[in-house]
């Protein structure tokens, strides 16, 4: 894998300023081409939006200049090893390669604590925190077919 420090310079150094911005210390970038086309902050109690993490803030930066649903070619530098739902956002948006430099523990020491979050992926549905209940399929079903039907779409 082949990384460039100035980038994650950059992405240390807008965790750094986020702090000063009502933000948690947490920053990313995401490089395309050699250049940076994006940076993101967490935002999360600034903006109340939990899902507003460094990693998806830039995702949407980067989604929105590039006008495209996938970050194919891209690469993302982040101040810190991504959460489960960043690395799901990750994978989604089809990015390249993930460089991070704080590791998750790192997190944990501050008092961000994601372990639980993997802890709670591995546990079948009945032994989660959170109670989840599955009815309704046949309805919900509705869109799926509609879905497998319509020739005008994009597929992603
Ligand atoms: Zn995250």
């Amino acid at each position: 894998m082949n990384y460039n420090a100035e980038h994650m310079k950059r992405a240390i150094a807008c965790s750094c300023e986020n702090i000063d911005q009502e933000g948690g210390p947490f920053g990313a970038v995401i490089v395309k081409d050699g250049k940076i086309i994006a940076e993101g902050t967490n935002r999360v109690t600034a903006s109340n939006d939990p899902t507003a993490h460094a990693e998806i803030v830039a995702i949407r930066n980067a989604t929105k200049y590039l006008n495209n649903f996938s970050l194919a070619g891209c690469q993302i530098y982040t101040s810190c090893e991504p959460c489960p739902m960043c690395l799901s956002a990750i994978y989604w948006a089809r990015i390249d390669a993930i460089y991070y430099a704080n590791t998750r523990d790192d997190a944990k020491e501050i008092g961000f604590d994601d372990s639980f979050i993997y802890d709670e992926i591995a546990l079948s549905m009945e032994k989660r925190a959170i109670p989840i209940q599955q009815f309704l399929r046949e309805e919900g079903l509705e869109a799926f077919k509609k879905w497998s039907t319509t020739s005008d779409k994009t597929a992603y």
